[in-house]
């Protein structure tokens, strides 16, 4: 049967998500999931759900009750959010309305594999533009043509941010759409929802990280209405179910919850970037939940394996051109001790 398979499709190579072992006992922290549990809001919510009619019928394709709220929270129009089955989802409807088959989707390196991937199933060309030795975009910018360039901001693995400032010079200098991937901008300094005025910039959310539902599987894009609009006709009619529309909503509606969760996350980043530097690691200054440590002295991926010995799980990651190194996720203070303790007898 395969033969009859598109040739892209039998080429590639798939998307490898992060490890999800199946027993317990692991401290996790390779998929920059949350340490602390969802709004007890967001789970009353949806409790509420399941002991309702609601399951039996189809949800709200568009998701209005939860684009109202959304549009309160970050002050745009309601007809300026796209609803989506994570932001995975968003950025696959995205791909499929603005690259041909054979056409250029590019974004800065090193950064979120998935971008590669989505070219490779659309039949597209993927093609890298490495960051400056400062973390930021070259200037000008050497792929200006490209039907889709996608920017994670805080970037992954590195957890550095460009300024506004940049982004939005990119946006201009680019000939197609600009999206700005915020997967983890709520423990940033900054985000671009403000940019989403440009008629080509396109801001995605998820709940995945800041909101610990994961497991739930929403997210969001912000865009000008118009694009919006051209962007439903792509998605599937009932891509976001009735409970996590209904979740992400009481979520969002709960700020002071993930302010403190926030809070506890951006506290416990600190203080391992700087017990891990002083076992010898250079760790870059992270706005996001997770950190990027490397070594120059001795191979990482070693120590990626005897903390998997040990039961603690980080992200070996290697980019060819750029180096390897182990991506962090900030768990709870008890999980980073754990991580803190081994890491001791490991390297020392
Ligand atoms: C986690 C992550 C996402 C995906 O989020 P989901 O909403 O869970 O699909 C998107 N982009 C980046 C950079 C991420 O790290």
């Amino acid at each position: 049967m395969s033969q009859f398979l598109r040739p892209n499709i039998r080429s590639m190579v798939g998307y490898t998500p992060g490890e999800q072992p199946q027993d317990s006992g692991f401290v996790k922290l390779n998929t920059n999931e949350n340490p602390y549990p969802p709004s007890p809001r967001a789970l009353e919510a949806m409790a509420e759900v399941l002991h309702s009619d609601r399951l039996r019928k189809y949800p709200d394709p568009l998701g209005t009750a939860f684009r109202k709220t959304a549009g309160k929270l970050f002050g745009v129009d309601p007809d300026s959010i796209l609803i989506g089955n994570g932001s995975d989802d968003i950025l696959t409807i995205v791909t499929r309305a603005f690259v041909p088959e054979g056409g250029l989707i590019v974004s800065p390196t090193p950064s979120y594999l998935l971008y590669a991937t989505l070219a490779d199933i659309q039949g597209a060309r993927f093609e890298g533009v490495p960051f400056t030795s400062d973390w930021q975009l070259p200037k000008p910018w050497p792929k200006p043509n490209a039907h889709l360039t996608l920017v994670a901001n805080p970037n992954s693995p590195t957890g550095t941010i460009v300024n506004n400032v940049s982004l939005e010079r990119l946006a201009n200098e680019l000939h197609g759409p600009l999206i700005v991937d915020e997967a983890y901008a709520d423990f940033a300094d900054a985000n671009a929802t403000e940019l989403t005025r440009l008629p080509n910039v396109i801001v995605t959310r998820t709940l995945s990280k800041s909101y610990s539902l994961a497991g739930l599987r929403f997210g969001f894009a912000i865009a000008t209405p118009t694009l919006i609009r051209e962007l439903v006709k792509v998605k599937d009619s009932y891509n976001c179910d009735a409970l996590s529309l209904v979740g992400a909503q009481a979520a969002l509606e709960d700020q002071d919850y993930l302010k403190q969760t926030r809070a506890k996350i951006i506290a416990t980043r600190q203080r391992m970037t700087g017990s891990l530097q002083s076992l010898g690691f250079h760790v870059l200054p992270s706005q996001a939940n997770f950190v990027w440590a490397t070594r120059t002295d001795c191979p990482v991926k070693p120590i990626f394996e005897e903390l998997k010995k040990r039961r603690i799980l980080v992200r070996y990651m290697n980019y060819p051109g750029h180096g390897d190194g182990l991506r962090i996720s900030v768990g709870s203070d008890a999980e980073i001790d754990r991580l803190l303790e081994e890491m001791m007898g490991i390297v020392q």
